[in-house]
């Protein structure tokens, strides 16, 4: 057992245990909470909205990489769209006022890729709507502790849910009387690892027990548009081990997961539906302002609206097709090109695949 692998499990089974003993005292009890789960009516169908990456500006390396508007009508085109019991975002950067980055030492910081998003931006995300954020990406952690502990504290503050750094692997929470449970996994330091399936795997398991809806996210896989297949295989980007998402979604799923979202690559990728839950592979960047790259499939941004019933198998989804330019920043794409790439590349990656994908949007099980 390597040290990176004994550190992310101990600390999950601590985190798990210390939840499980404040909740519930005895075994019996246990027992008892899970055959109330299993009589408790649930509403019929829920509704997970969800979009890949988000960094809406950063004053880092300067204020020229803030928006005009500094931010506040980032979500205006998709806010009849941002609605659901949950709406889900990756936060591709930490929200801190000042300081520089280590990340940056030695480097042009116009050349770095160091993100820090004025405190203020936090509001912009609670008003578009998002109440379940991941924080296990490669840019959260970009001014270290200091940015982790601060975009922790402004979450809390603002009572978005998210998880995903090794000293807060998960949450659970109750929305409109569903529990939910939510992990993330990246590959990156100081995140739950997507590398280690198998104490992903038991996390999950853990969760499954105390809750009725298990949202498993993942930023993980290559970049860019060389890498908008899922090749079921271990992915190398610039030699770091990015993690296996097949096997790793496939996994969390045997171990009781209900839906997988999967982002990281900055592009889209297929989507699957394995043992009646839905998987995204990548849903892409979203909302990024700055520094990233819009050029092609990296301007696509889908907008997911996933539909499970209540013991977390699919229904139906529809993929609104939205795109990012540096000047228009985030439309609507009348052409829907979101949509048809992830079909074609679920055709592409997933021959056989038992789903249908119509009007422009719309994804359902074949009969
Ligand atoms: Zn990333």
């Amino acid at each position: 057992m390597n040290k990176l692998f004994s550190t992310t499990f101990l600390t999950i089974l601590v985190a798990y245990f210390s939840m499980s003993c404040q909740s519930e005292t005895t075994a019996a009890a246990q027992k008892n909470k899970a055959d109330s789960i299993k009589v408790r009516k649930i509403k019929d169908t829920i509704t997970i909205t969800a979009v890949g990456d988000m960094m809406l500006g950063s004053a880092y390396p300067s204020k020229l990489n803030l928006p005009p508007d500094d931010a506040v009508h980032s979500f205006n085109a998709v806010a009849s769209f941002l609605k659901g019991d949950i709406v889900f975002g990756n936060l591709e950067g930490c929200f801190l006022n000042s300081g520089n980055s280590d990340k940056c030492k030695g480097i042009n910081p116009n050349n770095c890729y160091a993100f820090r998003m004025p405190d203020r931006y936090a509001e912009i995300y609670k008003k578009a709507g998002f109440n379940v954020l991941s924080i296990a990406n490669n840019h959260v952690g970009d001014f270290n502790a200091k940015g982790r502990k601060n975009t922790a504290r402004i979450l809390d503050s603002l009572q978005i849910h998210y998880a995903g750094q090794l000293n807060k692997p998960f949450e659970i929470f109750v929305i409109d009387s569903v529990k939910y449970a939510f992990c993330a996994f990246a590959p990156n330091e100081n995140t739950v690892s997507i590398k280690n399936i198998d104490s992903a795997k038991m996390l999950v398991t853990a969760l499954k027990k105390q809750a009725d809806i298990v949202i498993v996210s993942f930023h993980g896989g290559g970049e860019g548009a060389n890498f908008e297949h899922v090749t079921r295989k271990t992915e190398i980007f610039f030699k770091e081990n990015r993690g296996n998402v097949y096997e790793f979604a496939h996994g969390v799923i045997d171990a009781g997961a209900d839906v997988v979202l999967g982002h990281g690559p900055h592009v889209t990728r297929a989507v699957e539906v394995y043992k009646n839950k839905f998987i995204a592979y990548s849903l892409g960047n979203f909302c990024t302002y700055g520094m990233f790259s819009l050029k092609g499939s990296n301007g696509f941004a889908p907008l997911l609206q996933l539909k499970i019933n209540s013991t977390g198998d699919f229904l139906y989804a529809d993929i609104i097709s939205v795109k990012q330019d540096k000047v228009n920043r985030l439309t609507l794409d009348e052409n829907n090109t979101a949509f048809y790439k992830i079909k074609g590349l679920t055709n592409l990656d997933f021959a056989g695949h038992n789903l249908l994908f119509n009007d422009n949007s719309r994804i359902t099980l074949k009969d």
